[in-house]
Order: structure tokens, then C-alpha cells, then sequence
């Protein structure tokens, strides 16, 4: 069984076209979707997104900017460009795809798995940047390992000794064994990566081997960005895309 592992679309339509079709078909490449949220919040196409989400056999997460969308968070949380892009995309979104948002649940435990947005401790919420942030993580699920996005900076941390972890960066299309030590795994971001590139990313995960690949693929980032400028999205919005930050 495997499992096309992504995260953080953020309604970037080219972006998820792009990693579907690098990641090959449904039912001969991988068997299923797991999406750890926000498909929505920053891009221009929300509702493209979740239509094509929905044409694959999938679970999906709720993240920040899903709840923000449906209205269920303050955005005074949010900066001035990011609250631009939640009220365009809470108008934008069709009554179907705002019910398909409210129905996403938070966590999810499936074998050896747990999946959250956030972090296992706060699902929505916490963003686990550091070895510090993932140690005090490893008590809040009871799986081997917890798979997670929010960050959009593709990583794996790994539990060592009774209350530390340890960083690792991704080796890309290189398959890693799960097995002796828990681990948190975020697969990055599939539309607005974080992390000085600005490749999508996402994962494989294969349960019979229980192996984990990293994988990141260029995606024609201007064809996005001209999409954001004829919808008025902030420049800071726009042009981050092409840096990855
Ligand atoms: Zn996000």
C-alpha cells in the first residue's frame, strides 16, 4: 500500500497538477492520498483544488487557513496580505466546497500513522520548527510516527534518548527505512514552499516496506503568478512563490 503524501496546496492549481503527475497514477503508483491540510488560503484557485483533491481516493486534514476560510478563526491573527487572501478566498469558495472544508476532521491514527496539520499536540495550530518544539511533540501520540505540514519546510525529526530529536533534511528521491527510532515527518509544502526553493514537495510513503522518499519537482510558477495578479492578490504574495519563502 502507498501513499502519495501532501501537504500545504494552498489553492495552487499548477503546483498540484504538477506533483500529481510526477507522482504517476492512481492504483499502478500509489494507492491513496493523505493531504494534511490547507488546501486552501494564498493562491488562486481554492475551488480548483478541492475539485481535483476530490477526483483521488483521499483523506484530508483540516489546516489554519481551511478554518480561516470557513470563517471559524479570528484572521486579526493573520498579517495584512494573508487576511487579503482569506477574505478572497472565503468569497470565492462554492457553498460545496465550503461544506467539503467543514466535514475535514483535525487528526487522524491509521496503523502506525498519526496525521495532523500542526502538530500532534495542537492539530490546527503549532508549527514544529525546531528539535525542541518535535521532542515535547512525541508524547502527544501514541503511533511510531506522526506525519505533518504547516511549516511547508520539508523534514523529518527523529525521537533520540527520552526528550530530545534530532533534525534531519530530506535526501530527495532517495527511500528511507522506517523503522527502529519515532519520527515526526513533514513532506513540505505542494503549492508555497518555505525553504529558499521553490520546487513543490511531497511524499512518498510505501507501508508494505515501510519506506518514506522525499521528492520535490519544478512547476511553472509564473503561470500562477499571473493568475494571483488578475485577482489582485498582494505583490509580497505573488512573488514569494518564485523564492520559496
Ligand atoms: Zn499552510
Amino acid at each position: 500500500m502507498r501513499y502519495l503524501v501532501i501537504s500545504d496546496i494552498h489553492a495552487n492549481l499548477t503546483a498540484f497538477e504538477t506533483v500529481l503527475q510526477d507522482a504517476g497514477t492512481p492504483g499502478e503508483d500509489y494507492d491513496f492520498v493523505w493531504c494534511l491540510g490547507d488546501v486552501v488560503g494564498y493562491g488562486p484557485d481554492p475551488n480548483e483544488c478541492i475539485a481535483l483533491l476530490r477526483t483521488l481516493p483521499h483523506l484530508c486534514l483540516a489546516g489554519n487557513h481551511d478554518w480561516a476560510a470557513l470563517g471559524r478563526l479570528d484572521v486579526r491573527t493573520f498579517n495584512a496580505d494573508a487576511r487579503k487572501a482569506v477574505t478572497w478566498t472565503r468569497e470565492t469558495l462554492t457553498d460545496a466546497n465550503l461544506a467539503f472544508l467543514e466535514a475535514l476532521p483535525t487528526t487522524f491514527v491509521l496503523g502506525e500513522f498519526t496525521l495532523a496539520h500542526g502538530s500532534p499536540r495542537e492539530p490546527v495550530w503549532e508549527y514544529i520548527l525546531d528539535p525542541l518544539i518535535a521532542a515535547l511533540n512525541f508524547t502527544f501520540f501514541q503511533t511510531p510516527f506522526c506525519l505533518v505540514g504547516h511549516t511547508h519546510t520539508p523534514v523529518i525529526f527523529e525521537k533520540v534518548g527520552e526528550s530530545e530529536s534530532e533534525p534531519h533534511t530530506p535526501q530527495y528521491n532517495t527511500r528511507i527505512q522506517l523503522n527502529g527510532t519515532r519520527r515526526i515527518i513533514n513532506p513540505g509544502s505542494v503549492g508555497q514552499p518555505r525553504d529558499s526553493d521553490p520546487r513543490a514537495a511531497y511524499a512518498i510513503l510505501d507501508v508494505s516496506s515501510m519506506t518514506w522518499e522525499h521528492r520535490r519537482i519544478p512547476y511553472d510558477v509564473n503561470a500562477v503568478q499571473e493568475r494571483m495578479r488578475r485577482i489582485d492578490m498582494p505583490d509580497r504574495l505573488i512573488t514569494r512563490l518564485e523564492h520559496g519563502w
